[in-house]
């Protein structure tokens, strides 16, 4: 890759419940890539990937934290000096959403106050055309994802690292607010 652009290193978080597909998400962006059955990250994992957008050369150095409740006293470390998180939740588990919106709050309190966060309801792949009703598949509606970014003023996608529904979008999309390096 032309290295004529200067490169912008962004460090981003993952943050959610355990499976709600973080690894993956950040597998398919990175490697373009899906396991069916991932094993579960224990602590973090670090993993990098640039990309060109526009006339910027972005390095996104990304922190996958583990989603397992006796880490997430860990998670503070990552996110504190991160300039993007990713906060995941799966579209057909509701308990996920309450927990990413609880992932939004903290990083509203304590991460820096430009930080650029991306919700993203994750596993669109199982909800994909089913029709809306009592058995559907999806317990979280676009709606209300959407209310939740624009209230918190975030980016929102929904996404599959099963079928890379719009996961290189999210990065884009993160890539596009990034400052322009000086
Ligand atoms: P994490 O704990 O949040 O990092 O979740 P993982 O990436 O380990 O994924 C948990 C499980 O969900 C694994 O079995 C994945 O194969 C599966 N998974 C992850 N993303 C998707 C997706 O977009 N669609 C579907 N159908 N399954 C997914």
């Amino acid at each position: 890759m032309s290295t004529s652009n200067p490169v912008t290193a962004v460090k981003l978080v993952l943050l959610g419940e355990a499976a709600v597909g973080k690894s993956s998400l950040v597998l398919r962006f990175v490697s373009n890539d899906f396991q069916e059955n991932k094993e579960p990250t224990i602590g973090a994992a670090f993993l990098t990937q640039r990309c060109t957008i526009g006339a910027k050369t972005i390095k996104f150095e990304i922190w996958d934290t583990a989603g397992q409740e006796r880490f997430a006293s860990l998670a503070p470390m990552y996110y504190r000096n991160a300039q993007a998180a990713l906060v995941v939740y799966d579209v057909t588990k509701p308990a996920s959403f309450i927990k990413a919106r609880h992932w939004i709050r903290e990083l509203h309190e304590q991460a820096a106050p430009n930080i650029i966060i991306a919700l993203c309801g994750n596993k669109y792949d199982l909800i994909e055309g089913e029709i809306e009703g009592e058995d559907a598949k999806r317990k979280v509606s676009v709606e209300e994802g959407q209310k939740v970014a624009e209230e918190e003023g975030l980016l929102f996608f929904e996404t599959s690292a099963k079928s890379g529904h719009n996961v290189n979008e999210v990065f884009m999309a993160i890539g596009h607010k990034i400052p322009e390096k000086r």
